[in-house]
């Protein structure tokens, strides 16, 4: 049966400074992504899950009930925002390469473009939900899903789906410590902690 654990992270709380904060990251790695392990393990158990594959639980949605696809939404969601993520001291990962350059300026008409578009959707988001670099059949595209919801699930309107290449959290537990009501700021930040490597490579998958 599927049982799912709070990953370890490839870096240290205090890593991402001074971009995202230590409190912010230790209090939403551990009582957040922490509560919603303990929620979505408890519902697993009730409702008898027999699946053990998350990404299929999560590309079939339609067939579980609100609170998997609210918990196992999240779980997903956080997995994909950590490990996006590294240090702005580690060199390795800290730009696209040529290629994945290549094809954000195809869709998007070069990078700086393409943030700005990004921020520009990020603010536009109402309430919390997610915002996604997805991989679709004609290119890469940005996505917007509401509270947990993931790309892959089945019962999103086409528009909203794809396959997630990075994400950014824009619930106010991703920010609210630091930056508070100033989610530019949280924005402008994120680019510096972008693991390009990890993108590349779900990139990669994506597209083979
Ligand atoms: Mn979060």
């Amino acid at each position: 049966m599927l049982r799912l654990s709070l990953p370890v992270l490839p870096y240290s709380y205090d890593d991402l400074e001074p971009f995202i904060d230590k409190k912010t990251m230790a209090s939403h790695h551990l009582n957040h992504h922490g509560s919603y392990i303990e929620r979505i393990n408890k519902e697993l158990e009730r409702t008898n899950v027999i699946e053990s594959d998350e990404k299929k639980i999560v590309s079939e949605i339609s067939l579980y009930n609100d609170t998997i696809r609210n918990y196992m939404g999240a779980c997903c969601n956080h997995s994909l925002w950590w490990f996006g993520l590294r240090s702005p001291k580690q060199q390795d990962g800290s730009q696209p390469s040529e290629l994945l350059l290549k094809e954000i300026s195809k869709a998007f008409g070069g990078f700086e473009m393409f943030k700005k578009k990004f921020e520009e959707e990020a603010l536009k988001l109402f309430g919390s939900g997610w915002v996604w670099l997805l991989k679709r059949r004609e290119g890469l595209a940005i996505g917007k899903t509401a509270n947990q919801d993931n790309p892959l699930m089945d019962i999103l309107p086409e528009f909203q789906r794809g396959v997630p290449i990075f994400c950014i959290d824009m619930w106010e537990h991703a920010y609210y410590l630091k930056y508070r009501n100033r989610k530019k700021e949280y924005l402008n930040a994120y680019w510096h902690v972008l693991n390009w490597k990890v993108i590349e490579q779900r990139w990669r998958e994506a597209t083979s």
